[in-house]
């Protein structure tokens, strides 16, 4: 009986399949030879290994068609991806020529490693040689700002610009300097809308007033005219002449206002009430300088009677202290009448200078009496009585507050501007000791500012 024909030997692989399997390592680990995989017959039904082979289209004898498609096609992708990988390279380092000299030198090319990847599955070595063109670099997003708006769009723009920035715009380039010009403003707003723009606007600093009540008039034969106002701040820098107590200025909206006699700014807002020369804060602290003094003319009043009184108590036996307290007592009482009767009037600075210097040097006689007695004593005399010593103390306070009152009739004389300080143009000396003249003006008559 004859042997059934033997099975049909397993196919021999292609040779070409055999070159590329033989290198592939078994993949996931999974030996190509496991028993019974070389079977023939009928198929299986893919299961353990035959499934991976199936699933990977390898198999047993080795790879299939459509493997070896697929491989082809998976070698033009990786070759395209080399190429353009080597462009992207190529122009990098162009870009970075100065920043990696080595690779410019030669001495390492950038696709030195990129040649080893080349895959060339038809074994012809000037493949890849034909690159695609080199595509150009993307082109960089050209940058956003006003200059790349149409000149439409810029006119537009331009319109809801407030004039201190037209004025700031046009000292950023040439460009807009050129093109914000005051002929294409003028055409591009009208010249009636220009014109409000700059009389709502200071002259100096460009800070704008929309209700042009916080700016003096300019004169219409100002160079820059209608940009002739100039707000108050600016006007107190520049040390405007018009800004000086008891005048009045005319506002750039038309109204008529007070120099503050207290702080030299225009009374436009803030009026005092009942005192249209101050506002209402400066006349508050007015009123406060004028309670203290008050109180400063009490205390001078009653430290003068004081002084005369111990002088007659104590020294009524000495005709030059008698004499001296009597006359200086009797000037104090006239002094005092004057400044009632005059009130808020005009006050003579001379004749008060006179009154002070006499009340002043008529009690230097007594206090030089006491001092002179004194350093006359002998130590048999005793310690110095407690009477003369208070009497001492008081007379030299009484003519101290007097020294006052003389150095201050001397600056009230010299018409001292209580205001000169908040306008510009002061030095620095001037500056420091105004404190020092101010408590002078208003120790002595703080009325005077009203004068
Ligand atoms: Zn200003
Ligand atoms: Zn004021």
């Amino acid at each position: 009986m004859d042997d059934p024909d033997p099975p049909q030997a397993q196919t021999q692989p292609d040779p070409q399949d055999a070159n590329l399997t033989t290198p592939t390592p078994p993949a996931n680990g999974i030996d190509d030879a496991t028993p019974g995989t070389a079977a023939g017959g009928p198929e299986p039904t893919p299961s353990g290994p035959h499934l991976i082979h199936a699933l990977i289209g390898h198999g047993p004898g080795g790879l299939s068609e459509t493997v070896r498609n697929s491989i082809g096609g998976l070698s033009e992708t990786v070759r395209n991806s080399v190429t353009s990988l080597a462009s992207h390279h190529d122009f990098r380092l162009r870009k970075d020529k100065d920043k990696l000299p080595d690779l410019e030198k030669g001495q390492i090319h950038p696709l030195g490693k990129l040649e080893s990847l080349r895959v060339d599955g038809n074994g012809d070595e000037d493949a890849l040689s034909k690159k695609p063109p080199v595509q150009p670099p993307p082109a960089e997003p050209s940058p956003l700002h006003l200059l790349t708006l149409p000149p439409e769009l810029q006119s537009e723009v331009l319109k809801y610009l407030d004039f201190p920035d037209l004025v700031h715009i046009r000292r950023t380039c040439h460009q807009l300097r050129d093109f914000a010009s005051p002929h294409h403003i003028d055409i591009i707003m009208g010249p009636g809308c220009l014109r409000e723009q700059l009389e709502r606007h200071c002259k100096s600093c460009l800070a704008p007033d929309p209700y042009q009540s916080h700016m003096l008039r300019g004169p219409h034969t100002d160079p820059g005219y209608p940009l002739s106002n100039v707000c108050f701040k600016c006007a107190l820098k520049a040390n405007d002449r018009r800004l000086r107590v008891g005048n009045t200025v005319t506002l750039a909206n038309g109204s008529l206002v007070y120099v503050c006699r207290w702080c030299g700014s225009p009374v436009a807002f803030g009026l005092a009430s009942g005192n249209d020369q101050f506002h209402q804060r400066c006349y508050t602290l007015f009123k406060n300088k004028l309670v203290h003094f008050f109180f400063i003319g009490c205390l001078q009043l009653g430290l003068g009677i004081v002084s005369a009184v111990l002088s007659w108590i104590y020294f009524h036996d000495v005709n030059l202290v008698l004499g001296s307290t009597v006359t200086s007592f009797l000037i104090l009482w006239i002094c005092l009448a004057m400044t009632i009767l005059r009130g808020n009037g005009r006050r003579s600075n001379s004749v008060a200078l006179i009154m002070e210097l006499a009340i002043f040097w008529l009690w230097v006689s007594p206090v030089y009496y006491i001092a002179r007695t004194i350093a006359g004593r002998s130590p048999d005399d005793g310690p110095i009585a407690r009477s003369t010593i208070a009497c001492l103390v008081v007379f030299i306070l009484y003519m101290l507050f007097r020294l006052i009152n003389i150095v201050g009739n001397i600056v009230l004389l010299r018409r001292y501007d209580t205001t000169r300080c908040s306008r510009g143009g002061v030095p620095r000396w001037r500056r420091s000791i105004d404190p020092v003249l101010r408590g002078l003006v208003f120790w002595t008559h703080p009325q005077s500012i009203q004068q």
